[in-house]
């Protein structure tokens, strides 16, 4: 009786914890996984240059769409468009549009992103890197 019922108690929580922990748990597993990989952009804030614990919002801005986790990132994006929206490649240094990017994680487990213009230069920056 007690037995079972700690069991009951244990599987109890570790339910609660999964779900309280599940974002997080993502998170950190995606950090890992998605590394090397062409990650998608809508779990990316492209002002802060990051991966997101949530999903980030879609928005268009002259004709291109980005992705942003809240509304005050979009907003610096609108204001500081040269500085914000465009980056250079992290492979050829070539000037590019965050909105035509091909988008990495820099390092596995961070968060931090980079922004390539082609399949090509993608992987030949992870080539580097292993
Ligand atoms: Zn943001």
């Amino acid at each position: 009786m007690l037995i079972s019922f700690s069991i009951l108690l244990l599987s109890l929580m570790s339910i609660l914890i999964f779900y309280t922990y599940r974002c997080e748990t993502r998170f950190a597993w995606r950090k890992i996984v998605w590394y090397g990989q062409n990650m998608p952009e809508n779990w990316i804030c492209m002002n802060g240059d990051n991966l997101q614990i949530h999903e980030s919002t879609k928005a268009v801005f002259e004709n291109k769409v980005y992705y942003f986790c809240s509304q005050q990132c979009f907003n610096h994006l609108a204001k500081h468009f040269k500085e914000v929206a465009m980056v250079a490649d992290a492979f050829s240094g070539d000037s590019i549009n965050k909105a035509d990017a091909i988008i990495g994680l820099k390092t596995r487990n961070k968060q931090d992103v980079v922004y390539f213009k082609n399949k090509e230069n993608f992987n030949r920056y992870y080539e580097t890197k292993y």
